[in-house]
């Protein structure tokens, strides 16, 4: 089978190590005779390796003690609802940034929970393209519990690389699609949280990282498997988590640092990124809509000249072992998404396909 790179945006591709060694372990874990996903997530071997898992995405992210490390259900949607009732009164002011889909969605569930939700600020048009309003325009509340923004939005590919450390009340970020992809001072955010599926795991997982200050007021209504405080106490294991997600997790952490870390992916990543942006920058046949400052490293969308050859465009990519190209039903086009785990060669094969296709077609 010719190699094939899978540029989906989540459900994303995984390291082909990692695929390899579940394949080999799945009927027999750790010489058990059984699967890991058969086993009680209190046998003393899933417990080694469920805090061998959180050791290591400490290690990995420099997590001090200070946070809670929590493995949680629901993906990233269920951080949109977990956060204001873990850590907001109903009658409180949160703001958030509307960056995009993504923010809008958690800005839309927020308001199921507090009473205030302010934007604070959202995107411009700017003769570079589409931009990130500048920082002090951004209109922020006085007494707002927390400030929300998702640093990454996977559908407009559209990125604020700098963190906003002036803020007053603790920031909250959405991490669901560029968690561990570069490295990151934690101890700038109250919470930090991830849908797993793109640069961890299988999807309908979670990790939050929670600064243990921001707990102990949560709203009486919150559910339980969605308490911080009591996933912190019951080391993610109030009920029975997704143990075959967590599992997988843990390989990805341990194969991440035989890569190096997230030093070593964050400086492939960049240059990942870099070699399509420049190529599309260059050519009259593609062109991507973001301000070069807000391009995102996780998640490139580009769109052809003639979009009607958009399906054409990915039939024959498709067909060469470029698959899930295919951008956001929200936008069209196309989107290349670039997580950890795609290699250089990916990038290299994708850029040969699309100058060739140009070539055939402009
Ligand atoms: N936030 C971001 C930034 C995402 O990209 C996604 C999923 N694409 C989500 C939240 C929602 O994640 P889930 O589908 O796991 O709820």
């Amino acid at each position: 089978m010719p190699a094939l790179y899978n540029f989906s945006a989540g459900p994303a591709m995984l390291p082909a190590e990692v695929m390899q060694q579940a394949q080999e372990e799945l009927r027999n874990w750790q010489g058990s005779g059984i699967s890991v996903m058969e086993i009680s997530h209190r046998d003393p071997a899933f417990m080694r390796m469920a805090e061998q898992a959180e050791q290591d995405l400490r290690e990995l992210m420099t997590i001090p003690e200070q946070y809670h490390v929590l493995f949680m259900h629901g993906g990233g949607r269920g951080q949109f609802s977990a956060v204001p009732q873990n850590i907001a009164a109903p009658d409180a002011t949160v703001d958030y940034l509307n960056t995009g889909v993504w923010s809008d969605f958690a800005i839309r569930e927020a308001g199921k929970f507090v009473k205030h939700v302010n934007v604070a600020g959202g995107v411009e048009q700017r003769a570079e393209g589409k931009a990130i309003v500048a920082r002090e325009h951004w209109q922020l509340s006085d007494n707002a519990a927390y400030f929300h923004y998702c640093p990454n939005e996977t559908v407009d590919g559209l990125a604020l690389h700098t963190i906003p450390t002036d803020i007053k009340a603790p920031i909250v970020a959405d991490m669901s699609s560029n968690i561990l992809s570069e490295p990151l001072d934690i101890t700038k955010f109250g919470i930090v949280y991830a849908g797993a599926q793109k640069n961890i795991g299988p999807s309908g997982f979670a990790i939050a990282i929670v600064d243990k200050n921001l707990l102990g007021q949560p709203q009486p209504q919150l559910s339980t498997i969605m308490d911080y405080a009591v996933q912190a106490e019951q080391g993610s294991m109030y009920n029975t988590p997704n143990t075959y997600a967590w599992y997988i997790s843990g390989l990805v952490f341990a194969w991440l640092k035989r890569q190096g870390g997230v030093e070593a992916m964050g400086k492939i990543n960049a240059e990942k990124a870099r070699k399509i942006y420049d190529y599309v920058d260059s050519s009259a046949f593609y062109r991507n809509e973001v301000h070069p400052e807000f391009r995102s490293r996780m998640n490139v969308p580009f769109l052809l000249a003639d979009d009607s050859l958009d399906a054409l465009f990915l039939q024959q990519a498709n067909a060469a072992g470029l698959v899930g190209l295919k951008g956001h039903r929200y936008v069209g086009g196309m989107r290349a998404s670039i997580y950890n785990a795609m290699p250089m060669a990916g990038i290299d094969t994708l850029l040969e396909f699309m100058h060739d296709f140009a070539q055939k077609n402009g």
